[in-house]
Parts: C-alpha cells; sequence; structure tokens
C-alpha cells in the first residue's frame, strides 16, 4: 500500500491534523492513521491522551515539544528507518502551524523518511474561510511579539502589505494588540476577529478597527478564548483615509516638538494627506 493510503506504511511519519475545538472534526483517515502507527509524538502527552483513549489509539506516546525536539527527533529517525510507523500530532489543529514539529519534519525528510500529510482542521484556514477578506493571496504572521515595541514596529513594516494579514493571537493579550493595530494600521482598516472556532462560543466580529476595538473592549467575555485576527491589505482600504490616518499619525508625534503650521506641512508632505484635513486635526 502506498504511503500516502491507509493502512499506514512502515518506516513513515504521519503528520496528522486534529481538531481545534470540535471533537468531530477529527477526520477518518487521522482516526485510522492515529489507531495504526506504533509511535504518536505529542507536543504534549497528558493533552492528547483525551483525543488518543477516545479513538482506541494505543501506540506508544512520547513528548515532542520546543524543547526537546531536536533530541526526540534524532530516536524517531533512527526508529523510524528501521520500520516504526511514527505520527505527529499537535495539542489542536495541523502540526508545524505555530506549533513544534518543523524540526523533525525537516531532519526526517533529510534522512530519507517518507513525510506523509493527514491533513485536516487548522485554525488559519477555518478563519480566512469565514472572514470573506481577500484569499487568493494572504501573510500569515504567527503570533506577534509579547512587547509593545516589537510588536509596532512589525506591525509599521506591515502597514503597506497589499495582502491579507492573519495573527494568532491569546486572551491575555488580544486588547493590547488590537490597539497596537489601530495605532499603527488606522482605526478605519478592517479587520475580522475569530473567536473559539468550532466550540460552543463561537464569534467572528466584523468590522474596522476602531468599531471591532470598541465592541471588544466593551465586552470582557469578546476578550475569553482564542483568536485568529485578520486585517484587510492596504489594497482593499480606501487611500485616501489611508493617508489621512498617516498624516494625522505623523501630526501628532510632531506637535511634541514642532509649532502646528510646521507640523502640519511636514505631516502632509510625509504623508499626502491634505493640508486643511490636518489643521482640522491640531485643535481637536
Ligand atoms: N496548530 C494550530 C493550528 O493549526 O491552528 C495552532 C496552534 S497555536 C499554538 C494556537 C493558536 O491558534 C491560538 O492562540 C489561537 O490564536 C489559534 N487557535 C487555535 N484554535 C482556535 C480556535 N478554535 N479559534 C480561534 N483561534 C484558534
Amino acid at each position: 500500500m502506498a504511503a500516502g493510503g491507509n493502512p499506514t506504511a512502515a518506516g513513515c511519519l504521519y503528520v496528522v491534523a486534529t481538531p481545534i475545538g470540535h471533537r468531530d472534526d477529527l477526520s477518518q483517515r487521522a482516526i485510522a492513521t492515529l489507531r495504526a502507527v506504533d509511535v504518536i509524538a505529542c507536543e504534549d502527552t497528558r493533552h492528547s491522551a483525551v483525543l488518543l483513549n477516545g479513538i482506541g489509539a494505543d501506540g506508544k506516546r512520547l513528548a515532542l515539544h520546543d524543547h526537546n525536539e531536536d533530541a526526540a527527533s534524532h530516536g524517531l529517525i533512527a526508529q523510524m528507518l528501521a520500520g516504526t510507523r511514527v505520527a505527529l500530532i499537535s495539542d489542536a489543529g495541523t502540526p508545524l502551524v505555530s506549533d513544534p514539529g518543523f524540526r523533525l519534519v525537516r531532519a526526517a525528510a533529510a534522512a530519507g523518511v517518507r513525510v506523509v500529510p493527514i491533513p485536516g482542521p487548522s485554525a488559519l484556514i477555518a478563519a480566512l474561510s469565514v472572514a470573506g477578506l481577500p484569499t487568493d493571496r494572504f501573510s500569515f504572521e504567527g503570533f506577534l511579539p509579547n512587547r509593545s515595541g516589537a510588536r509596532r514596529e512589525l506591525l509599521r513594516g506591515l502597514r503597506s502589505d497589499a495582502r491579507t494579514l492573519v495573527f494568532y493571537e491569546a486572551r491575555h493579550r488580544i486588547v493590547e494588540s488590537l490597539r497596537d493595530m489601530r495605532d499603527e494600521l488606522g482605526a478605519e482598516r478592517a479587520v475580522v476577529v475569530a473567536r473559539e472556532l468550532t466550540k460552543t462560543f463561537e464569534t467572528v466580529l466584523r468590522g474596522t478597527l476602531g468599531e471591532v476595538l470598541r465592541s471588544i473592549e466593551s465586552n470582557p467575555e469578546q476578550q475569553l478564548g482564542e483568536f485568529v485576527v485578520m486585517l484587510a491589505g492596504i489594497a482593499s482600504v480606501d487611500h485616501e483615509q489611508a493617508r489621512l490616518d498617516e498624516g494625522a499619525r505623523i501630526l501628532k508625534l510632531l506637535l511634541a516638538e514642532l509649532p502646528a503650521s510646521r507640523a502640519v506641512r511636514l505631516a502632509a508632505e510625509i504623508s499626502g494627506a491634505p493640508k486643511n484635513a490636518l489643521y482640522k486635526l491640531v485643535d481637536g
């Protein structure tokens, strides 16, 4: 049987996607593979025990996470070269997508081990599929840096990106990150925030960064859970508004150092926003 078919073939590494919430999203092929393999490498063996016990997958379980990936990979590759069938899973969704596994897959491929995908859920694709933003081109940015300074710098670098931008975000930082996005990319930028996908409290909020941020700030329940934040690329933003947002941002910085007339002239020149529109912002 080919490595891509069922049942599993000897000596292969199967990269198996597991649910991001709803347990019925585990595919038939994922179940068959997890039942058939000899070893299951889990990001967290205790976390995955519920899922694996539930489907009667009784292969040997071992932990493979960011802190032991190189050492664990070494042993696994030797076993696979000797014919052992191995599956890799993460706590949720598709391994390697903001999850461990890339070093194992790279080393396995380099050693001549066949690596077989068992595709399925990923928060990235589930979120994009309901956002209603252009998906012909998008940039997956994963998690933003923890520190606000680094976060803002990264966002500034993405300001003129024409692609839809996708971020993963955790509950303790959702409000802070949305504030930084609004400040760096403008309150009028279209955003979609997908929360708790496939779970009981699934919510998809759509609007401008200003609107969606206000709605989440004023509703603590909307700050709970797991999030995917998707921003429209610059091409789908109103260019005039984008120039005005940029002008307003520059003006705010310059007003701290310069008289109003000079600050307005420079901000208009740098951003391309009309001077009269910027003058209106000076006292208001
Ligand atoms: N490998 C996973 C995947 O394929 O989606 C992602 C793992 S990453 C460590 C976890 C992050 O994914 C969360 O912080 C959140 O941003 C996003 N995520 C995972 N499950 C989600 C869900 N049900 N709804 C929204 N976002 C989710």
